[in-house]
């Protein structure tokens, strides 16, 4: 409804501006012609006047008649104009609906996902709020309360405090890319980055038992040492491109697998690629999980597993930040594996 009056008021805007232009041009149209039209008349009767056979009544008569069809040629071309002028308004109108649409239909779009992303960013956040509130209203009312169940009571609001922290930092993170402008980019070697992400990973996958595997050294070719595999990007953010797949490799796998990461360079393109060996990705769930606040329906998993749907749209808008691709391949029951091709330079 909002939009439907935006649509109209754009298009009034632009049948007034066409209008406009076209009444001008009738307006000068109109001069042009009926001093165009008087002069040729006009040039007609001073040649008569000065012949010497002309007489005066009929030079007057001339006159007359050369009065009323210079009215009757003025009133011709205005109405042939205000026909034009018609015909204008009525195109202009359907022409200026329809490209009013054309213009308005992205920022409308686009305000759509903006209303959905805070209608979901609002709901995420009351939920832990909510928690702390009846937990703590509960506890408040206990007049038995003691030491050790208060102790419980904060701890559990400390979790629910963490997840809002959580929370607000993933969507502080997604507020920043979408402002980021590509100044500082520089050559990055994509070994580094894979080894820096490993180590920030290493206790959540130690904790799950679970290996993981990067081999960066490539077989040397005719006894050369194979060069380093470079992108231009923000080490930082590839860093946190990496951290959120492997997260996400290590949170959706069982205790004792494995998490792979292999790097492979094509012509002109390095391809990374992370695999795992867990619950995989439904085949129904896979054209969305890049999707803010999707997430796919996790009952397959034994336990609970924390997320708020944001990784994979963290990762998305750095890869395409760094002008690449990523997608996602995957197998329900047979693992996952999400490949990132860049341009190499
Ligand atoms: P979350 O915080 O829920 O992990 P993400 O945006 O990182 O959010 O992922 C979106 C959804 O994609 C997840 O909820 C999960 O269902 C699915 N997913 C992502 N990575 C994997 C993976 N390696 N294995 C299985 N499912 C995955």
């Amino acid at each position: 409804m909002h939009f439907q009056t935006a649509y109209l008021k754009l298009t009034l805007f632009y049948v007034a501006i066409v209008m406009a232009i076209s009444l001008i041009f009738s307006v000068v149209i109109y001069k042009i012609s009926s001093v165009e039209i008087n002069r040729g008349l006009g040039n007609q009767t001073s040649a008569l006047r000065q012949m010497p056979l002309s007489s005066n009544p009929f030079v007057d008569e001339l006159e007359r008649i050369r009065q009323s069809q210079l009215e009757e040629s003025n009133d011709r071309i205005a109405i042939n104009l205000i026909y034009f002028n018609l015909m204008i308004f009525i195109l202009s109108s359907v022409g200026s609906y329809f490209f009013a649409q054309w213009t308005l239909h992205p920022i409308e779009e686009s305000m759509k996902a903006q209303n959905r992303f805070t209608a979901d960013a609002s709901h995420e956040l009351r939920t832990p709020l909510t928690a702390i509130k009846i937990e703590t209203e509960v506890s408040l009312r206990d007049k038995n309360l003691n030491l050790a169940e208060a102790k419980k009571l904060l701890q559990s609001n400390l979790e629910e405090v963490d997840k809002l922290e959580h929370l607000s930092s993933a969507l502080l993170k997604l507020a920043k890319l979408e402002e980021y402008v590509k100044t500082d980019f520089k050559k990055v070697s994509l070994d580094e980055v894979v080894e820096e992400s490993f180590e920030k990973i290493k206790k959540l996958a130690d904790k799950k038992s679970i290996t993981l595997i990067y081999h960066p050294e490539r077989p040397a070719i005719n006894n050369r040492r194979p060069a380093k595999l470079f992108v231009s990007g923000d080490q930082q953010s590839l860093v946190e491109l990496i951290i959120i797949l492997l997260d996400n490799a290590v949170k959706y796998s069982p205790d004792h697998s494995k998490v792979a990461v292999d790097i492979k360079k094509s012509d002109k393109h390095v391809e990374l690629e992370v695999s795992d060996h867990g619950i995989g990705i439904k085949e129904s769930d896979l054209p969305y999980i890049f999707n803010r606040f999707y997430r796919a329906d996790i009952s397959r998993c034994k336990q609970k597993v924390e997320g708020y749907g944001l990784g994979l749209s963290i990762a998305k808008r750095i890869v395409e930040l760094h002008s690449g691709t990523i997608s996602a391949q995957s197998k329900a029951g047979h693992g996952s594996q999400f490949t990132v091709k860049f341009d190499s330079v």
